[in-house]
């Protein structure tokens, strides 16, 4: 079985996004960049059923500037075994992940999909749904549970109400939800053998898609700011500002 997991260059989750002075964006440049936490999970998944002798070949694709091949030299350094990146300055909406990927797809013909559920940077969560929307696949989002038997995958998902457990028939797309697993530090022989493992490089060009934006971003603004806390003297004070002060929000 070959399993294909997107990976995205975002943010680091630790740093304080700013947003850029003159409301276009986030503030990327001077900023340490990740692994997006949803795809080391899908990698650590991935990497798990082929410990488990389940999968024979996990690939790792990146999509973005020529920098998201450090993005996939981690997902190499986590266990898979070779990396796709499709290059491009174009600020990608999913719609044209979505489509590149499909274009992977077609060349890698893997069996599985494991995608993050969202992407921390624009939280847009809708990749892996228009992925399968495209090939044609069945999918199964929020994935906490994945389970290969019996030619498909029964994952489990976390929805409102509970769990949600539903089989799928392969080739399908399944994205991460935070529970599915605890992603392991790359160490540092892997992180050297990683540097060996072969990445190609392709472009949106060499997929047949054009990924030109649909959208036109408005404006970024930084949330409000939150209000300084009061130190209040005694309960009683205290007591007097939850009447007459305290509002529900
Ligand atoms: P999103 O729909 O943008 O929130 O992203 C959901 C998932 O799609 C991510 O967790 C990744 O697995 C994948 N993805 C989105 N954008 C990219 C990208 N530029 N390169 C690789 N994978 C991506």
């Amino acid at each position: 079985m070959k399993i294909l997991v997107p990976v995205k260059r975002v943010v680091d989750y630790n740093i304080k996004v700013r947003v850029k002075s003159d409301g276009t964006g986030v503030e990327t440049a001077g900023v340490k960049m990740s692994m997006n936490p949803f795809d080391e999970i899908a990698v650590e998944e991935a990497v798990r059923l082929k410990e488990k002798g389940i999968a024979t070949e996990v690939v790792a694709v990146s999509l973005g500037i020529a920098a998201c091949a450090e993005t996939i030299r981690t997902a190499l350094a986590l266990g898979a075994d070779r990396g796709i990146l499709v290059q491009t300055d174009v600020d990608l909406e999913p719609l044209a992940v979505a489509k590149l990927l499909a274009a992977v797809v077609g060349r890698e013909q893997p069996d599985l999909v494991i995608a993050g559920k969202q992407a921390i940077d624009d939280d847009m969560g809708a990749t892996g749904q228009m992925l399968a929307a495209l090939l044609g696949w069945p999918q199964a989002t929020y994935a906490s549970k994945l389970l290969v038997e019996g030619g498909g995958v029964t994952v489990t998902r976390e929805v409102d109400g509970g769990m949600e457990t539903v089989a799928l028939p392969l080739p399908a797309v399944v994205t991460t939800d935070l529970r599915l697993n605890e992603p392991r530090y790359a160490s540092l022989p892997n992180i050297m053998r990683a540097r060996k493992k072969p990445i190609d490089t392709l472009t949106p060009a060499d997929l047949g898609v054009d990924p030109a934006p649909r959208l036109t971003v408005l404006k970024v603004v930084d949330p409000p700011r939150r209000q300084a806390g009061r130190k209040v003297g005694s309960v009683a004070e205290l007591v007097a500002k939850l009447r007459t002060e305290a509002k529900v929000i």
